[in-house]
């Protein structure tokens, strides 16, 4: 699992999205816990052992089998995140596409991606994956540059990382997004520029940019406790969030959420559809699931998750979801796309007097240019975008 899958589940609210016919689609996500490495900044759930992987992917497909009636609605997306779910042989993957075909009901012509790492991209395996159902490829590129990728830790080079893209492109595959990583010390602004010009160049329609954060209980935060390496220069960060947005509009992509772009339609229709407040069932240690009410959170532990599902046991937690928990996440992820916070819909759903109250408070949102009410909508302005998180909790009911 990258940083994008962690954006999604802080403090995620969804609204129930009512199609015209009333036909709910969904979305599958299966959570690879394994990496050949691990990356400094990284604190998702993963290990660089593999040893028990083939028991794992037993239980990740019987665990298919007991949760699927979790969702009744139809699956539109797949998305094999991780970890490195690039590491799973084609014929592992594709048992897992066919155990949803055969306990799911499947749109016609879904999404299915599949989170792969440079080094793992060669013609023999995009091959296999395409021929396993993949038709997307999201791209843990983080920059294209040697000393940045060593300093991340990488287990890539920087020849790999445009090497993948062109293999991949060769192979048909369009449907590409890329990882990159800013505001890391290495990083100069000419490097960063280097890197976005690089994603113009080779055409990739998607790119997910993450701003580095320092997370507890990773290698990098204590490296940067005995002061082994530089802490985050915040200002430095902002300056190339800045030539980001810059960047997406030289090269017409639409910044369509605060960490997402996309340029001729290619937004992930996976994570939309978390921002979008549809439901999904997550499988796999560590995976979040989500129904309308409730939240439910698998073990994030590989060989206790591997026992819990030999004995027939789902290993979770479960959150049931408040009328304030779902106004807060409502705002939280709402907030940081491009249409805004719908204030009909918090009128509608929740009370006159949440509206009431959050008008209110964007006002001086507004006064500070950081906020516009555009239809009933509120909408992050680019110097808004900056504090995205900090003006959504103060927006937060208690
Ligand atoms: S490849 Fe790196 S960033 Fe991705 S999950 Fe593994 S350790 Fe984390």
């Amino acid at each position: 699992m990258r940083i994008s899958e962690k954006i999604l589940f802080i403090g995620t609210s969804m609204l129930l999205l009512k199609r015209k016919n009333t036909i709910q689609l969904s979305g599958i996500y299966i959570h690879i816990p394994y990496c050949k490495k691990a990356c400094h900044y990284c604190d998702f759930h993963f290990s660089t052992t593999k040893y028990n992987s083939a028991e794992m992917m037993d239980c990740i497909n019987k665990e298919m089998l007991l949760r699927k009636n979790y969702l009744q609605d139809e699956i539109e997306t797949i998305y094999f995140g991780g970890g490195t779910p690039s590491l799973l042989k084609a014929e592992e993957i594709r048992r897992v596409t066919e155990t949803i075909r055969n306990n799911f009901t499947v749109t016609e012509f879904p999404e299915i991606t599949l989170e792969a790492n440079p080094d793992d991209i060669d013609e023999e395996s995009i091959l296999q994956w395409k021929f396993a159902g993949i038709n997307r490829l999201s791209i843990g590129v983080q920059s294209f540059h040697q000393k940045d990728l060593e300093w991340m830790n990488r287990a890539h080079d920087e020849k790999q990382a445009l090497n993948c893209v062109l293999l991949a492109q060769d192979a048909g595959i369009e449907n590409i997004s890329c990882d990159l990583i800013y505001g890391t010390p290495l990083l100069t602004d000419e490097m960063w520029n280097e890197n976005l010009n690089k994603i113009a160049f080779l055409k990739i329609p998607h790119l997910s940019a993450y701003a580095l954060t320092v997370e507890p209980r990773t290698a990098l935060h204590k490296m940067i406790e005995k002061k082994k390496v530089e802490n985050i220069n915040m200002n430095k960060q902002a300056h190339q969030f800045d030539m980001l947005m810059l960047w997406a509009k030289e090269n017409n992509f639409e910044h369509y959420e605060i960490s997402n772009f996309a340029k001729n339609g290619r937004r992930s229709k996976h994570n939309s559809s978390y921002w979008l407040g549809k439901h999904y069932l997550g499988i796999g240690p560590s995976a979040h699931s989500f129904n309308g009410n409730a939240r439910r959170f698998n073990i994030a532990n590989n060989a206790l998750y591997i026992q819990s599902l030999k004995n027939n046991d789902l290993p979770f937690e479960e959150e049931i979801l408040t009328k304030e928990n779902k106004l807060n996440e409502y705002i939280m992820i709402s907030l940081r796309t491009i249409q805004g916070t719908d204030l009909n819909k918090i009128e509608k759903e929740f009370d006159i007097s949440q509206r009431k109250r959050i008008e209110e408070l964007a006002g001086k949102y507004m006064y500070q240019g950081m906020i516009i009410a555009y239809n009933n909508y509120l909408i992050l302005t680019d110097k808004g975008k900056h504090y995205a998180d900090r003006i959504a909790a103060d927006l937060f009911t208690v």
